[in-house]
């Protein structure tokens, strides 16, 4: 069966008074999420992937230690992660739940601490990629960054929260300042209860 793309949680305009324009989503979703979509479509058509789920996918195509990836890989993964980035912020922020601050306290000893190691590891990951919040089979919290589509998927985390640091991402609200991307990512556009969610 083939995807589809799947609507924002919210109004193209909705995240716009939180730092991420209409004009920035209309391209992101609309136009590159899209065409990871249809690429995927036309990749799987009529191979051993055309019926598997979208994890499935991710996890058997993903080549541990490739330099390079292959096309259904890159684009069935892009697929879910940006599924998971729309869901992952909202134009009313929020508190962080109790049991969410509690664990990113226990394992990054304050949550000013936790912003900073993750803002760090997506402002430092080379090229176009992705940082996340992980938790580990053990139960532990992680950082991790990845590059291009790769995923916590493909190591058997549970991905809590990741911010898609590709240029197409913020180029046009903050240009070259990814730094100032994440930042504003972090205290303005995490639907925290959505992070809370997935532990
Ligand atoms: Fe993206």
């Amino acid at each position: 069966m083939a995807f589809s793309l799947p609507d924002l949680p919210y109004a193209h305009d909705a995240l716009a008074p939180a730092g991420m324009s209409k004009e920035t989503l209309e391209y992101h979703h609309d136009i590159h999420h899209k065409a990871y979509v249809d690429n995927l479509n036309k990749l799987i058509e009529g191979t051993e992937w055309a019926d598997k789920s979208l994890e499935d996918i991710v996890t058997g195509t993903f080549q541990k230690g490739a330099v390079a990836q292959n096309g259904i890989f890159n684009n069935a993964s892009q697929h879910w992660n940006h599924s998971q980035f729309w869901e992952m912020m909202s134009p009313n922020s929020g508190e962080m739940p109790e049991a969410l601050k509690k664990a990113i306290v226990d394992n990054f000893g304050s949550v000013e601490k936790f912003k900073e190691e993750f803002a760090a590891a997506g402002a430092g990951q080379f090229g176009s990629g992705w940082v996340w919040l992980v938790q580990n089979p053990d139960g532990s919290l992680a950082i991790t960054k990845t590059e291009n589509g790769v995923n916590p998927l493909c190591f058997g985390q549970k991905a809590l929260l990741g911010c898609d640091v590709w240029e197409h991402s913020y180029y046009i609200d903050f240009r070259n300042k990814r730094p100032g991307y994440l930042s504003n990512f972090l205290d303005k556009l995490v639907n925290w209860d959505n992070v809370a969610s997935r532990m």
